[in-house]
């Protein structure tokens, strides 16, 4: 088994150094381990190793193990966040058991995340993904129609607007990735000018960390650095 533990001080460092060269608090992000497909004690090795945050891409594996570790005594409280694709019938679950959802792209979505929510939760904390590939295949709002989109998911009541998240093409361009990364920090800027108040960039995983934190990321989900490989 990959050492989990040493994984994460490995990206830790990562952060640190990448936040050092351009003069950023290493406490300004967020290290979210993306779980995904991992096992329950896969997590429970990373929790022992101070990590508390984690990110899921499938509503009923990540509901299993939210419920799992919950039977557990992990002494700090652990903070779950969808990061996948979510349809609208699946959104219930995801409701009440994720403190976030950063994969907003539609209104509907978020609509009924906060119709959902239960009332004893704090807010629901959402993220808007953005399509700052322009690629067909991917998923996320278009660029052009995400001040509309935003501000009526401000408007809901049982969630909480954060920010943005964007998955880039994967590439080894880096320009391009910066290119990419820069664009997601100025639609939020922008919409930031408009009244709205995000903290949150979602932006950065395993390969490309270092151009999302030059960027401006406040998060990166970090899968493969951490974990190992998915099989
Ligand atoms: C899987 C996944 C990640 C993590 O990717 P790695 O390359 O393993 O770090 C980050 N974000 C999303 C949305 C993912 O699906």
């Amino acid at each position: 088994m990959t050492n989990i533990s040493e994984n994460l001080q490995a990206v830790r460092s990562r952060i640190a150094a990448a936040c050092a060269r351009c003069g950023r608090d290493p406490a300004s992000v967020t290290l979210l381990a993306v779980s995904k497909t991992q096992p329950l004690a896969h997590i429970l090795a990373a929790v022992a190793a101070g990590q508390y945050a984690f990110g899921e891409n499938y509503v009923q594996e990540g509901v299993d193990k939210i419920a799992a570790a919950a039977e557990l005594d992990t002494r700090v409280a652990l903070e779950w966040h969808f990061i996948g694709p979510l349809q609208s019938n699946k959104t219930r679950p995801v409701a009440n058991a994720f403190s976030w959802v950063h994969s907003v792209d539609r209104f509907k979505i978020a609509q009924r995340l906060s119709e959902q929510r239960d009332a004893h939760l704090p807010p629901l904390n959402l993220c808007i993904q953005v399509n700052v590939s322009a690629e067909q295949s991917k998923s996320g709002v278009a660029p052009e129609a995400l001040v509309e989109l935003a501000e009526h998911v401000a408007a809901l009541p049982r969630v909480r607007l954060r920010g943005l998240m964007a998955l880039p093409e994967p590439s080894d361009d880096e320009p391009l990735l910066h290119a990419r990364f820069a664009h997601l920090r100025q639609l939020r800027d922008d919409l930031n000018a408009r009244g709205l108040a995000l903290d949150t960039l979602s932006m950065g995983m395993s390969h490309d960390l270092e151009a999302a934190i030059a960027e401006g990321a406040t998060l990166v989900r970090i899968g493969t650095a951490v974990f190992g490989r998915r099989s």
